[in-house]
Formats: C-alpha cells, structure tokens, sequence
C-alpha cells in the first residue's frame, strides 16, 4: 500500500493514538528538539552563495536580495551567467530534492512499522 494512502485511510487511528500518548510525544519531541538544538543553529547560520556571487547567511538572503548591492551586480550580469546559474542551482535542487524524497520513504517506512506495531 502506498504511504500516503495509509495515512489517508487511517488518519483517525493515528490521531487517536497521537491523543492517547499526548505526553510522551511531547516529551520525546521535546527531547528531539534539544538533542538537535546544535545542528538547527549551525544550519542556520549556515553561509549560502547567492546567485550575484556574494556569499550570504542563509537566513538573511530574502533581505540581501532586496538591498541595491544584490540588485546592480544583478542588473551588471550577463544573461550567460544567469543561465549557467540557474542551471546549476537546478541541478543542486533535483539532488536535495531526491535525498528528502529517499529521507521521506524512510520516515514513512518507520511510521508503517509503528503503527502496525500498535495495531
Ligand atoms: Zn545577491
């Protein structure tokens, strides 16, 4: 059966089982927040490349894009480079997209398993 039509078809069974140990999700969820408090904050943090060519912190590039610097080395670009760029970026995002897909099926391969074990 497809994961997302398990999930569909019993989503009551989950929410029930999500009300019945409210607590300990919590508190597991809790944990798993502060057991990965590190790895959220060095992510954030993280510096990106923005396409202009000037490297950015990941959470300030809607801001870097909006600023006259981004946008006159933009306006100085040639098309070719823009193309090349994308390109790239494309590929870099087919790539991340195809880990999350793989990270997904094994989040929901657990959760199968999880909830047959319930059941
Ligand atoms: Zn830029």
């Amino acid at each position: 059966m497809c994961c997302r039509k398990y999930t569909r078809e019993n989503g009551a069974v989950r929410k029930k089982y999500r009300m019945d140990h409210l607590t300990e999700l919590k508190k597991y969820d809790k944990q798993y927040y502060m057991r990965n408090i590190e790895k959220r904050k060095e992510y954030k943090s993280g510096k990106i490349i923005c396409f202009c060519g000037i490297s950015v912190g990941r959470s300030s590039l809607a801001r870097h894009q909006k600023n006259n610097r981004h946008i006159s080395r933009v306006a100085k670009m040639q098309l070719s480079d823009v193309k090349t760029f994308l390109k790239e970026a494309k590929k870099n995002l087919k790539e991340s997209q195809r880990k999350l897909k793989k990270d997904i099926d094994h989040v929901s391969r657990l959760e199968l398993i999880f909830c047959d074990a319930i059941l």
